[in-house]
């Protein structure tokens, strides 16, 4: 395996009824309290109601940014950076999926540097320090609630980049399955697949001899692809809320790529067609990465055939590590239809007039991808064989 070390200082809090150690954690920094949260499914799902009163008990003065967008914008993110400067708010809680505490991370570094914040997410300038903030996770997805990474939008650029430091790890993120049950079915589906797109994007990497990493990598895969059909049948499970919500964090909080290095093409070239499309980013990544897999099967088929027979339960004898390794994606494919993540770009009504575009948005920074480097070629074939 690849040296490593390995650092995550965010404190997880988990379960039912947890919401109220808002009251210990949040007061260590202050009592100017800028709360972020999205399209108002907070609202809605009472958890709004909810944190204003633990607010109250704690005698916040409350400052609200609303309306984070879904691939959360950076004029989004300029506001709530306005705010902080404005108002010298001394900590951030963000309430949402993903989306939301993306941006949070940009309004926390943000309020801390005096340049545009852009140069943040292009790394023109390095986010040395942040305002502390928490999160309060409501959809189970991204791992950003237990990460340094965010994800943030350009829009006049059409430019979606993810950038990250330690300076934005959540101090504390509290996730109560309760307050995922509002899912709707088809987030539900995405957050699904940008989990497992999360575990295999680590699986697939270059470091030899990895067999305790690969077997944790493969049993959150197993444990989703054991959970996600149930939860789909029943989307008030408490207890496949549960397993899935702690299944996304583990995916991408660190643990599973000590010692790994991850490959990430398939998330970079999702991020170039969002940036153009603004689809949701794991219906982009339903569609691609099946393809990104077909694509480099030739790189290490020994290793495609390991994901096929230890989580897709394909029968390998008889069969050379090629063609187990296409019935493996073949059946990756299947599940993920089976629960209904979308198959083709046509989905989005997405055709290939604008496949330069985004394949030039995808190599601004020239190839890309550990397991295997893509040239502008390769990502051409892959977003083809996608539409
Ligand atoms: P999201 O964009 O945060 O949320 C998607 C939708 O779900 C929103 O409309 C939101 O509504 C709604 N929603 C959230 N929680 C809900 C609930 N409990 N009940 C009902 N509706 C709810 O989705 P996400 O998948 O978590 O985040 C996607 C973003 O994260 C993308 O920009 C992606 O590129 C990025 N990403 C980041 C990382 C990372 O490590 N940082 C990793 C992968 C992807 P409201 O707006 O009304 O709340
Ligand atoms: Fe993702």
């Amino acid at each position: 395996m690849n040296n490593f070390s390995f650092y995550n200082p965010t404190k997880l809090i988990f379960g039912k009824d947890q919401l109220e150690k808002l009251q210990t954690e949040l007061p260590k920094h202050g009592k100017k309290v800028l709360l972020v949260y999205g399209g108002g499914s907070i609202k809605k799902s009472g958890l709004y109601d909810d944190i204003i009163q633990e607010l109250h008990q704690m005698s916040a003065e409350i400052f609200e940014l609303s309306g984070v967008e879904p691939n959360p914008k950076l004029t989004t993110a300029e506001k709530g950076i306005e705010i902080c400067k404005r108002e010298g708010i001394d900590v951030l809680l963000a309430a949402g999926g993903g989306s939301v505490i993306d941006c949070t991370k940009l309004i926390a570094a943000g309020a801390k540097y005096d340049g545009p914040a852009w140069d943040i997410v292009t790394k023109k300038a390095y986010a040395k320090e942040a305002l502390p903030f928490g999160t309060v996770l409501t959809l189970a997805a991204t791992g950003s609630e237990m990460n340094a990474g965010s994800v943030i939008t350009n829009w006049e650029t059409q430019e979606k980049y993810g950038w990250g430091s330690p300076a934005v790890f959540p101090d504390f993120s509290i996730l109560d399955p309760e307050y995922t049950k509002s899912v709707p079915e088809d987030q539900t589906v995405y957050g699904i697949v940008d989990m497992m797109t999360h575990v295999m994007e680590q699986y697939f990497n270059n470091a030899s001899h990895t067999p305790l990493q690969d077997r944790m990598c493969e049993s959150v895969l197993l444990t989703v692809k054991e959970a996600a059909p149930k939860l789909m049948q029943d989307l008030q499970s408490y207890e496949h809320r549960e397993t899935i919500l702690y299944s996304g964090t583990i995916a991408l909080n660190g643990m599973l790529q000590m010692g790994y290095n991850g490959d990430w093409a398939s998330h970079n070239i999702e991020h170039a067609v969002s940036a153009v499309y603004d689809i949701p980013h794991a219906g982009g990544l339903a569609i691609l990465f099946p393809n990104w897999m077909k694509h480099n099967v030739q790189v290490n088929p020994a290793r495609f055939r390991q994901l096929a027979v230890r989580v897709f339960d394909v029968d390998p004898s008889g069969k050379t590590d090629e063609e187990a390794a296409m019935e493996g994606i073949q059946k990756l494919r299947e599940f993920w239809s089976s629960i209904g993540a979308p198959e083709q770009l046509s989905y989005y009504d997405i055709d290939d007039s604008k496949l330069d575009l985004i394949t030039d948005k995808a190599m601004i920074n020239g190839e890309f991808g550990n397991f295997n480097s893509l040239q502008q070629d390769d990502v051409k074939a892959i977003l083809q064989a996608s539409l």
